[in-house]
């Protein structure tokens, strides 16, 4: 099993951000509502997740980093309109596979009734042992790619694997503005954001996390149609490289690549001619689970819409709308 994890552990796990990006979404799905993360080396020596959510269960920690083991589905047919960011069941048990990872679970008020549970690399059984933590669970992973050497090899510098760790990083906090997260990286703090859910907050995040002449240049849009909803905030396109990537659409709460929206984007844009600029944008589509399907790829960033027509033609018509009011 140890050898199937590492496997496994190469479509999971392919650099510090990934193991953060999981980490989090585990987090998010138990509730928590205070989320910090640290890291040392970019994540190659030291990854840790902290959350005050659910905990875990002490006869379902020895599980939970075991391959398949997911408490987020319990049959295929949850697996039609999944609404949890994991249901796999295979994030803990690849970076355990993969790193020293220690894991710290509490699941009451009383932070004496914490455990501990350890899996290192190829050993084979996790070890638990009593240890005190507040309510919550806290992830630590020491070491990526100790044990698999040609992975290390992959690895790029500190700075490099950091970036990727705070793209993340945004992504993340993007698609959950209640939640507070803390982003800190060789003993400073990069991020400091408080969780809340008016659009004044969103908007300070935003400022944030992707400059304050993102929101200069951009209108705010709030459009619904039988069973979507789409909001957020459509950019000028900037001149500056640096901004050419602020392209984030989530749905329903999880961000995503998809090449169905990237058209209607483009398109919507084309139309109202920008030329040779970068669109940017931070979208949210919102529609039933039962209308999208995202067990499409195991990094879970594309979608599949049931009625993907209608979708392309709601996002392009209110795009093409939002973008006529701010054309220069
Ligand atoms: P998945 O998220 O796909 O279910 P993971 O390997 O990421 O699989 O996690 C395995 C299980 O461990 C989860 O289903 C969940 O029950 C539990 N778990 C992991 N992280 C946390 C956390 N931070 N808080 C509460 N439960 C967690
Ligand atoms: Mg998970």
């Amino acid at each position: 099993p140890r050898l199937a994890n590492q496997i496994a552990a190469g479509e999971v796990v392919e650099r510090p951000s990934s193991v953060v990006k999981e980490l989090v979404e585990n987090a998010i799905d138990a509730g928590s509502s205070r989320i910090e993360i640290e890291l040392e080396s970019g994540g190659s020596r030291l990854i840790q997740v902290r959350d005050n959510g659910s905990g875990i269960e002490h006869d379902d920690l020895g599980l939970a980093l075991s391959r398949h083991a997911t408490s987020k589905i319990t049959s295929l047919d949850d697996l039609e309109g999944v609404a949890s960011l994991g249901f796999r069941g295979e994030a803990l048990a690849a970076t355990s596979a993969v790193s020293r990872l220690e894991l710290y679970s509490n699941t009451s008020d009383d932070p004496v009734n914490g455990w501990r549970v350890v899996a290192e690399g190829r050993e084979m059984a996790p070890r638990l042992s009593p240890a005190p933590h507040p309510r919550g669970t806290t992830v630590t992973v020491r070491d990526l790619f100790f044990n698999t050497p040609a992975r290390r090899k992959f690895l790029r510098t500190e700075k490099t694997e950091f970036n990727h760790v705070e793209e993340a990083f945004r992504r993340l906090a993007l698609s959950r503005q209640d939640v507070d997260l803390v982003l800190r990286h060789n003993q400073k703090t990069v991020h400091q954001l408080m969780g809340g859910n008016s659009q004044a907050a969103m908007e300070k995040r935003i400022a944030q996390l992707l400059g304050r002449s993102f929101l200069e240049n951009a209108i705010h849009i709030d459009m619904a149609a039988t069973g979507l909803a789409l909001k957020g905030w459509v950019g000028l396109p900037s001149h500056t490289r640096s901004q050419a990537d602020q392209q984030y659409f989530f749905v329903n709460g999880r961000v995503i690549r998809d090449r169905l929206v990237a058209h209607a984007v483009r398109q919507a844009y084309r139309d109202v001619l920008f030329h040779g600029r970068h669109p940017v944008f931070v979208l949210y589509l919102d529609l039933d689970a039962h209308g999208v399907d995202v067990n499409v790829h195991p990094t879970k960033h594309e979608v599949r819409f049931r009625d993907g027509r209608l979708v392309h033609d709601f996002l392009f018509s209110s795009l093409h709308r939002a973008l006529a009011e701010v054309r220069p």
